[in-house]
């Protein structure tokens, strides 16, 4: 990636925070989760939830009115067809949802799923009218061997044979290192920062500054309420991705507490 580096306002006006339940939960947990998400009131945020695919519908009809939004975990590319056992972005979209994952390391890797599927992918999700939120990352040993970079890269470019500038300006992008997931053991806040910069320069490189700062670049692996505000005060860090600490619903509120408290201040610090 090239050298330079980039300073850059945060680039939503609201920072995303995106609770990924991945493939948890029971009709009585997901209805009482959805009985405390409902009541949210955090006018400085974007807050969406991915639930299981089966609990979508709960979730859009209970959330309906509220802040929160929903989006789906994976997608399918085409629209319809013989595809027994999957759901396409068109079905989410009709529903009512606003995003979907594509990319995420767990279907990399449980799935084998490719860079040019994920990119796939992430097409079909635009062309149903639902932000992507692709998800890019390292192993440990990339990035115990300084590859990070290499891999996201390779990551990104693998996007370019299907989306036009207009998509790739759509996209969030989730910094996720795959070592940081589920470990307890999240990057340092000034390491994923760099490395949102880094993202930052490759869209810059595709899109131009202008239009590359508007782009929603959040980090998730190992999120909770004690590290939230360390990631969310950085310049380049745009939201967060949360796993495992979304299913808990005080935990939850205290990372969006952060997130909120952080970006008044970082508000109040640039007057
Ligand atoms: C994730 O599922 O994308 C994730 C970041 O999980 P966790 O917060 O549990 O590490």
């Amino acid at each position: 990636m090239d050298e330079r580096q980039t300073l850059v306002n945060r680039p939503f006006p609201h920072p995303l925070v995106v609770g990924n339940w991945k493939m948890n939960g029971s009709l009585q947990s997901v209805h009482g989760l959805l009985e405390a998400l409902v009541k949210l009131d955090y006018p400085q945020l974007e807050i969406a939830i991915l639930p299981p695919s089966l609990f979508t519908l709960t979730a859009l009809m209970r959330l309906n009115g509220s802040q929160v939004s929903v989006g789906a975990q994976n997608i399918h590319p085409q629209p319809y067809g013989a595809h027994t056992g999957e759901v396409s972005a068109a079905m989410f979209s009709e529903l009512g949802c606003r995003f979907a994952l594509a990319g995420h390391s767990e279907r990399r890797t449980d799935q084998n799923e490719s860079n040019a599927e994920v990119a796939a992918k992430c097409a079909a999700i635009l062309k149903a009218n639902m932000t992507p939120i692709l998800c890019v990352g390292e192993t440990f040993d990339q990035y115990r061997n300084d590859q990070t970079e290499e891999v996201i890269e390779s990551q990104l470019n693998a996007l370019l044979a299907n989306l036009t500038e207009k998509n790739l300006a759509s996209l969030v992008v989730a910094y996720e290192p795959i070592w940081a997931i589920g470990t307890g053991k999240s990057a340092t806040p000034d390491y994923a920062d760099r490395v949102h910069k880094r993202i930052r320069l490759w869209l810059t490189r595709q899109l131009g500054e202008e239009v590359a700062n508007t782009v929603c670049i959040i980090y998730g692996g190992s999120v909770n309420s004690a590290n939230a505000r360390d990631f969310m005060v950085q310049s380049d860090i745009g939201g967060l991705l949360v796993g495992g600490a979304s299913l808990n619903v005080s935990e939850f509120c205290k990372i969006l507490d952060s997130a909120s408290t952080s970006l008044l201040r970082s508000q109040e610090e640039r007057k």
